[in-house]
């Protein structure tokens, strides 16, 4: 049986700096079908993630609590820091900004980015930190979109067998 929004919910009323506000349309695409849950954060924006990061409290903001760490780790390490959420925008860019030069290879085939990973901590916590510079972003199903089920940091080498494996070309050096 399905369980309602509050039965889910109860208990957990707030999380971190999240208030649950409604559950909204799961994502479904591909395997990535979870329920999700709007919730107003403590600086006032709203952020839809999953009820399931919500309820084990992976999620600690609508993002303004990454966005200071990550300004903070700019200053005292550089860019290297930013590398994942350089990967994030563009993922988001190449799928879902029509003005992006990449855009007509990707969110112009149907390429779409799970509503989860609008939230660049909902996809810092699904796929943690790249693992060195040598590995990208690659989707192990190309039929499919990115979400958390479909995607892993690959090397090179990983992604020149997927190439054979799919027939694809590797372009700005992620799997089209
Ligand atoms: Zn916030």
């Amino acid at each position: 049986m399905k369980l309602s929004f509050e039965q889910i919910i109860a208990g957990y009323n707030k999380v971190n700096m999240l208030t649950a506000l409604r559950e909204v349309g799961g994502v479904i695409q591909g395997k990535c079908n979870r329920r999700m849950v709007e919730c107003l954060c403590d600086c006032g924006n709203t952020t839809v993630i999953s009820i399931d990061h919500y309820k084990r409290s992976k999620i600690v903001s609508c993002g303004c609590h990454h966005k200071k760490r990550i300004s903070e780790a700019t200053k005292t390490h550089g860019l290297s820091k930013t590398a994942e959420y350089k990967v994030w925008q563009g993922m988001k860019g190449r799928c879902h900004n029509p003005n992006h030069a990449d855009y007509p290879m990707w969110g112009g085939r149907g390429v779409e980015v799970s509503k989860e990973w609008f939230s660049f901590e909902s996809f810092i916590t699904d796929m943690g930190n790249r693992p060195t510079p040598e590995y990208t972003l690659e989707r192990i199903d190309n039929s499919k979109g990115y979400c958390k089920d479909n995607c892993k940091w690959a090397t090179r080498k990983e992604q020149r067998a997927n190439v054979s494996k799919w027939g694809s070309v590797t372009r700005h050096g992620v799997m089209l």
